[in-house]
């Protein structure tokens, strides 16, 4: 190990660590930052399992300014993430996405629209012939209309935590193979982490960015943390229909999505209410035959004769407070950031995450106040909802 004591140790080696050792370096390349992940082949990793998707269709304000974000570090990603000139491919395809509604979420879908455009989206309100006429596999079936994010897409999620990682790296981070087995505290304020392997390593800031794993690894520093590894199945399916227009990822009422991985090759997801929480990756095809398969056909009539040529399962860090993201400082321990709770959407949040707590561990103005989601509303009891109280 090259150092024991650092100015930063990420605990947790996933995506929200190493976006913000790159955004630390980036803003002071002298900065001693460590990185330590249990599991460098990222077999359970909730970015690596994910779908990939970014989009503006957000209704609450921070979340959309957050994904404007996004897609403004995506136009210059490669560039920036360039290593001895090698620059990662991480696959952008900008398909849109179409969040189809039905009557009883009619207002809170317009509601988030009216949002989206008031901040400069390119998000367009259409009607149920809309919708069949620009994507005729689906039916006006249940729909009230819908809202269409041109500029939302699906990119490659492991390329993008590699890339992040690696040129953290590049810039001088250390990333060291272990687990983190305690957040070590002196009072109210954090002294670093116990390893595993029996070794400690000194520092006063702490990033808890141990994704799913969260919640165990908060409670060693004895914080408490509503957040809950919940498993979400994606199936991969392959259809008889082979349409000769590009789908955008498609998300219907009851909730599950579409996404058109190529011709008529793809992928279909919802969560369920009775999704097992824990560290459960196994996949039941069952639950797409009996559960999504049904509602699919309803939506998509074209989709009654498919095979399932695949699934996988990874884990939501579910925020059970608000669905929302928890960050910053941890009011009550000094030193203790937290990158968690990311539920269904983290993903796309990582440029401005690691960006915010890199400014917040400098002691700068953040360009992008993302203060609505510090932890302390948490004890204070004030949750931030999406909207309706939904979790996201
Ligand atoms: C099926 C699925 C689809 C999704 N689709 C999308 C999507 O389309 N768009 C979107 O925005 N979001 C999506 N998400 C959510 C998104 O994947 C997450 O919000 C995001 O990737 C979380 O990043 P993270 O850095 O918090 O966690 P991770 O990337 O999971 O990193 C956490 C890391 O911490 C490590 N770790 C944990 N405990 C320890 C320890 N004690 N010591 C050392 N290392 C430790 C783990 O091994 C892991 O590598 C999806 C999630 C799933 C499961």
């Amino acid at each position: 190990m090259k150092n024991t004591t650092y100015d930063i140790i990420m605990a947790g080696g996933g995506l929200m660590s190493c976006a913000t050792a790159y955004y630390l370096l980036k803003a002071d390349p002298a900065l001693k930052v460590a990185i330590i992940e249990m599991d460098p082949t990222y077999a359970k990793n909730s970015t690596v399992l994910s779908d990939g998707n970014t989009r503006l269709q957000f209704n609450l304000k921070e979340n959309i300014q957050i994904s404007l974000y996004a897609l403004e570090a995506l136009k210059t990603f490669a560039d920036d993430m360039a290593v001895d000139d090698v620059k990662p491919a991480i696959n952008f395809r900008q398909q849109g996405n179409l969040f189809l509604t039905d009557e009883a979420n009619l207002e809170n879908a317009r509601a988030g629209q009216a949002m989206q455009q008031s901040l400069g989206c390119d998000v367009e309100w259409w009607s149920p012939a809309d919708v069949v006429a620009h994507f005729p596999l689906f039916s006006t079936n249940g729909i009230a209309g819908g809202a269409f994010g041109r500029l939302d897409g699906t990119m490659d999620p492991h390329a993008v935590l590699m890339a992040f990682k690696n040129k953290a790296i590049a810039l001088g981070a250390d990333f060291i193979e272990a687990e983190v087995s305690a957040i070590t505290r002196t009072g109210a304020r954090v002294s670093g982490v116990a390893l595993a392997s029996g070794e400690t390593l000194i520092s006063k800031f702490v990033l808890n960015g141990a994704g799913a794993w969260a919640t165990g690894l908060a409670r060693t520093a004895e914080v408490e943390l509503p957040i809950s590894p919940v498993m979400r199945q994606v199936f991969i399916i392959e259809t008889e229909a082979n349409p000769a227009e590009t789908y955008p990822l498609t998300v219907f009422p009851s909730g599950m999505y579409l996404i058109q991985e190529h011709a008529n090759h793809w992928m279909c997801a919802q969560s369920l209410d009775d999704d097992p929480v824990g560290f459960d990756f196994r996949t039941n095809r069952d639950t797409f035959m009996d559960r999504l398969w049904p509602d699919l056909v309803e939506y998509a009539p074209a989709f009654d004769r498919l095979k399932i040529t695949g699934a996988w399962a990874g884990l939501y860090a579910v925020n059970t407070f608000d669905g929302n993201a928890i960050l910053g400082e941890w009011p009550e321990l000094q030193g203790l950031m937290l990158a968690n709770g990311f539920s269904g959407h983290g993903f796309q949040q990582c440029h401005a995450v690691g960006r915010y707590l890199a400014e917040l561990i400098l002691g700068q103005t953040p360009k992008l106040d993302l203060s609505i989601f510090s932890p302390k509303r948490i004890l204070e009891n004030k949750p931030v909802f999406e909207g309706h109280g939904k979790l996201v």
